[in-house]
């Protein structure tokens, strides 16, 4: 069988939590993240997948880096067991600066981890502060040259643009120092204020004003500028790769794009792992239980960790595809959907597409759809038309 499935664990745990953050992590459960790594390993190994070859895998969080290395060893062990990895698969963890040293660093580089993805989030300290990231931009400097010293050469920097009182010089200042750096892959999100986050409190109680959306939109437009004229090429709304891989990589990298991200945006099967993860797979989404200690219990008991379930039809996967896919600045090939699903997207999605095209929000050619710049400023416009 020549599908290949992206593979996610999931790592619930933080140092502390952030005020913008509402995603299912725990500060203050470091005890829990040996027994998380056993439950994790046994759920891997009594999968029951028809797929078994898989091209990327991901650990991502929470904070990734936070455990242990042999609880990281023992996962993907399990994971090497149980896949059929492809050569020269991508294998990424997410860490914080500050919470991973240079030793931990090289034990995951020898472990054959292949790409660090880095939460720096701004090279402003005061708006660190603010964010109660715990950690400072001497923190992030002195990891990211760790991590390039331990030999990752493939290292991905996420950013955050609209923080609270954050100017567009700040974005600016920011943006100079991350392409200092010459990262492989930067990832840029604006800002999203979550329903009960620290940070909705604190512009609801009047500390900081709410997210400035023209100022957002000019943030965007200039990273956009800026990593262009750098030699980075936007490959989705908030992900971009650089052009040229460098002469020196140890890993066989031909192409920078986040592989296992690209998973999600071409809608193809993924299979996560862990507390709270997702996955998608044979016509089903299905997703575990978000607590940790549930989720070992149920695991140690030898039950599914499962929580939920949704059919997917074809109708809604078609929607999918197109609303994922349009997030890709290579958008949607008519000749690829209509061998996926036998129906020619330009006569099923007329309507939509005729709306968005005549809004200037996406361009049509012989090939294919992708959305405009504006389109990429304005995506929400095109995404609720899809779906069913
Ligand atoms: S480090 Fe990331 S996952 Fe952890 S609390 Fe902060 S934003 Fe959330």
């Amino acid at each position: 069988m020549s599908e290949s499935i992206g593979l996610f664990v999931f790592i619930p745990f933080c140092k502390i939590k952030c005020t913008y953050c509402d995603f299912n992590v725990y500060a203050n459960l470091a005890r829990l993240m040996e027994p998380y790594a056993e439950a994790v390993a046994r759920e891997i190994t009594n999968h029951k997948l028809q797929i078994t070859n898989a091209h990327s895998l991901y650990f991502g969080g929470g904070t990734p880096s936070l455990m242990p290395i042999a609880s990281i060893e023992k996962i993907l062990r399990a994971l090497q067991n149980s896949f059929s990895l492809v050569s020269h698969p991508e294998i990424t963890i997410e860490a914080n600066p500050g919470n991973v040293d240079a030793d931990q660093l090289r034990a995951l580089r020898s472990l054959g981890i292949n790409r660090l993805s880095l939460g720096v989030q701004s090279f402003d300290d005061a708006m660190l502060r603010r964010l109660n990231r715990g950690h400072t931009v001497a923190d992030a400097l002195q990891t990211f040259d760790s991590a390039r010293r331990s030999g990752f050469d493939n290292l991905s920097l996420d950013f955050i643009y609209g923080l609270p009182l954050q100017s567009l010089d700040d974005w600016r200042a920011t943006l100079e120092r991350a392409l200092a750096l010459s990262p492989e892959h930067l990832s840029l999100y604006a800002l999203k204020v979550e329903e009960g986050t620290g940070l909705e409190h604190q512009i609801k109680r009047g500390k900081y004003p709410k997210p400035d959306d023209d100022l957002e939109a000019d943030m965007y437009e200039l990273a956009e500028e800026m990593l262009d004229a750098a030699g980075y090429r936007q490959y989705e709304i908030s992900n971009w790769a650089r052009k040229i891989p460098t002469s020196n990589l140890q890993s066989s990298i031909s192409n920078l794009q986040s592989r296992h991200n690209l998973t999600y945006w071409r809608n193809e099967p993924y299979f996560g792992f862990g507390a709270g993860a997702h996955s998608c797979f044979g016509g089903e989404r299905f997703w575990n239980v978000l607590s940790p200690q549930e989720y070992i219990q149920r695991v140690e008991r030898g039950e599914s960790g499962v929580a939920g379930r949704e059919q997917i039809n074809r109708e809604l996967e078609m929607a999918e595809t197109m609303l994922l896919g349009l997030r890709l600045n290579e958008g949607i090939e008519f000749e690829k959907f209509a061998q996926r699903y036998g129906e020619d997207a330009r006569e099923k999605y007329s309507r939509e597409l005729r709306e968005i095209r005549e809004l200037g929000l996406v361009e049509i050619s012989e090939a294919r759809v992708r959305l405009t710049p504006r389109g990429r400023l304005l995506s929400n416009e095109v995404f609720w038309r899809f779906l069913p």
